[in-house]
């Protein structure tokens, strides 16, 4: 039997809905369920020095092997490609690390700029680019001049994503394209595992969305929906790699079987995607 509704301590951060109920707790964090969009939220927010401390340690961002950074340049250039498509020129990404989707970006012909204060975004002005060392609030928009602001993977790391969005507004000329990505928790994946799915991952995740609960919020924000599509990235390192973690274990056996599943799940998994049911949303949209 599910907990029931109660009245939250933190209005849900996607829908705006006071009841919510007890899902779980990981890391130290108490877990709540939206009752009325279904968003997964931590119940209490970390402090900003307690933020301030993950996002400007030095390591932030530079987990990435080989195998990761190729995967994550064909993902860029193609949501550069995307918003091309959508009929920007003049691009701003808010928290672009060290600037994969920057180079794929200027690489197609986008003007582009960044926005972040992580260190790592030292490695992206080292190569060119022009990455302004602030917060976005921190920045006072001259005028409404780019096309389109990039997210990625950024939303779910904000104690109110619905200010997020206001304040991308003043940045963009009218009917200028907001694109980010976003953890799901509307997968298969996120109601398989539960606590266990590797994106509710406290307190650098503070929110997982619905479909139901993005869809509202970029509502809420003032921008219409014009594309959501899911992805998940799982390749067959990947999936064989999730079979051991989860599922089987690391003995020698384990891992072969975990490799043949691997091949037999690929197919399955890019299905999943193709019915919107990854573990990641990327969505775009256009402010009204
Ligand atoms: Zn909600």
């Amino acid at each position: 039997m599910s907990a029931p509704d109660r009245e939250s301590p933190r209005a849900c951060p996607a829908c705006d809905a006071a009841r919510a109920r007890a899902a779980f707790c990981k890391r130290g964090f108490d877990h709540l369920r939206c009752a009325r969009c279904g968003t997964l939220f931590v119940a209490r927010v970390p402090t900003p020095d307690e933020l301030a401390a993950i996002y400007l340690d030095p390591s932030y961002h530079e987990h990435a092997g080989e195998t990761e950074v190729e995967r994550r340049a064909a993902e860029a250039e193609a949501r550069a490609r995307r918003l091309r498509a959508l009929g920007a020129q003049h691009v701003l990404e808010v928290g672009c690390g060290v600037g994969s989707f920057l180079d794929a970006a200027a690489r197609i012909g986008l003007d582009v700029e960044g926005v972040d204060r992580a260190p790592s975004a030292a490695r992206a002005r080292a190569r060119g680019h022009r990455v302004h060392d602030r917060w976005l609030d921190e920045l006072r928009p001259v005028a409404a001049r780019f096309d389109a602001i990039a997210a990625w993977e950024v939303l779910e790391h904000v104690a109110s994503p619905l200010a997020m969005l206001e304040g991308f507004r003043p940045w963009l000329r009218p009917g200028g394209v907001l694109a980010l990505s976003t953890p799901s928790f509307s997968g298969v994946y996120a109601r398989a595992l539960g606590p266990r799915f590797p994106m509710v991952c406290p307190p650098e995740h503070l929110e997982l969305f619905t479909r139901r609960g993005l869809v509202t919020l970029l509502d809420r924000g003032g921008f219409e929906l014009r594309r959501l599509r899911s992805f998940s990235n799982l390749g067959r390192a990947r999936l064989a790699n999730g079979f051991r973690r989860y599922a089987l274990g690391e003995s020698p056996l384990a891992r072969a079987a975990a490799s043949a599943l691997a091949v037999i799940a690929e197919q399955p998994a890019r299905l999943v995607d193709a019915v919107g049911l990854g573990i990641s949303f990327e969505a775009y949209a256009r402010m009204r």
